[in-house]
């Protein structure tokens, strides 16, 4: 479930909704002031740096003699 951000107009608080994707369209209500007049704030996507180099081998142990 996506996070979204939001602006109230009213007394300018930023806060974040949890939302399904269903219900994105709809408008969030402040948790501050309950005014329904908030704003979606566009949530840019920040480089994720992933990806790890690793060798990984094994020794397969046998009895000799
Ligand atoms: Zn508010």
């Amino acid at each position: 479930m996506p996070i979204y951000e939001y602006i109230c107009h009213k007394c300018s608080e930023a806060f974040t909704a949890l939302r399904p994707v269903h219900m994105r369209a709809e408008d969030a209500q402040c948790p501050m002031c309950g005014s329904e007049d908030v704003r979606k704030k566009l949530s840019s996507f920040s480089s994720l740096s992933s990806g790890s180099v690793g060798s990984s081998g094994y020794f397969s142990g046998g009895g000799g003699g």
